[in-house]
């Protein structure tokens, strides 16, 4: 049975900036409850925009995270990053990073160095996962995972290419390990590229047009559109207008109290009291 799509959100009216260095469309929590798109928290698109070259690194630099996971996904220009752990990299065009917080991290992360002389075309999303109660202190790690690297479904008819970041998509798996079942692909569609997948009814499931245009279970959705799928039916089937970029997401949700305070996610306010004493008191390390 097709899933059924429940709303067609538009790209929200305004950006706001991150730092100086990222121009985002908030789509959720700005748009749509956490809770209807959990276990997913936030979702920040850097549509894309040239910034022109600049005689500084943008971007935001150090701050903390607690209790969750951040996502970046470069689509065009490269990020750099830098944590309180050691680890450090750079995110090229196609390639994803996967922080997890946990237990408390800090971490920087601006336009790598020669892209932000040259500057150009710049495309991103930064997606917030969730960790469930139990997960919520882990050690903090950081998967670099390359478009190499992701499993792979060429689609017939050269209709394209999915990357798959996490989760299985027709039974090829991708190299993120996730805490609660996530799926993250990558879409990358030619003009009437078509992919037919499924995602379980239980899981709360969107896309994102990153670029292009389709025809998602019979309905038109334009560039920078987000589609809110129902938690009925699990067949997706998309076919490509014109060459597109899109990006899925399901995920099983986390039926928890969320507390939230800016870059902090327990599940109390007390366990929030807690997260900022630990910044204040200087226990998610150095950095510079
Ligand atoms: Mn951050």
């Amino acid at each position: 049975m097709n899933k059924k799509i429940e709303k067609v959100f538009q790209r929200p009216a305004r950006p706001g900036m991150v730092g100086d260095g990222f121009r985002v469309f908030n789509y959720f929590p700005g748009i749509i409850p956490q809770k209807r798109v959990s276990p997913f928290l936030m979702l920040d698109f850097n549509a894309e925009y040239d910034f022109g070259a600049s005689d500084h690194l943008r971007g935001v630099d150090v701050h903390p995270h607690k209790g969750f996971e951040t996502v970046t996904i470069a689509y065009k220009g490269s990020v750099a990053h830098h944590d309180s752990t050691g680890n450090s990299g750079i995110i090229h065009p196609g390639d994803v990073q996967w922080m997890t917080a946990g237990a408390g991290i800090l971490h920087k992360e601006y336009h790598e160095e020669e892209f932000s002389k040259k500057g150009g075309p710049f495309e991103m999303v930064q997606l917030w996962v969730n960790l469930p109660a139990k997960d919520k202190l882990t050690a903090p790690k950081y998967q670099p995972i390359t478009a190499a690297e992701m499993g792979k479904v060429e689609l017939p008819n050269n209709g394209g290419l999915v990357n798959i970041i996490a989760g299985e998509l027709n039974g090829t798996a991708g190299p993120a390990t996730t805490f609660t079942p996530v799926n993250m692909f990558d879409i990358r569609l030619n003009k009437d590229g078509e992919l037919s997948t499924a995602t379980p009814a239980t899981h709360n499931t969107v896309v994102l047009v990153v670029s292009g245009s389709a025809i998602i279970n019979d309905e038109t959705v334009g560039t920078h559109a987000f589609v809110l799928f129902k938690n009925e039916g699990e067949e997706i089937n998309i076919k490509a207008t014109e060459d597109s970029v899109l990006l899925l997401l399901s995920g099983e949700p986390i039926d928890e109290p969320i507390a939230q305070y800016g870059p902090f996610v327990m599940n109390t306010s007390k366990e929030l009291e807690e997260a900022f004493e630990e910044f204040r008191a200087g226990k998610f390390g150095v950095l510079e």
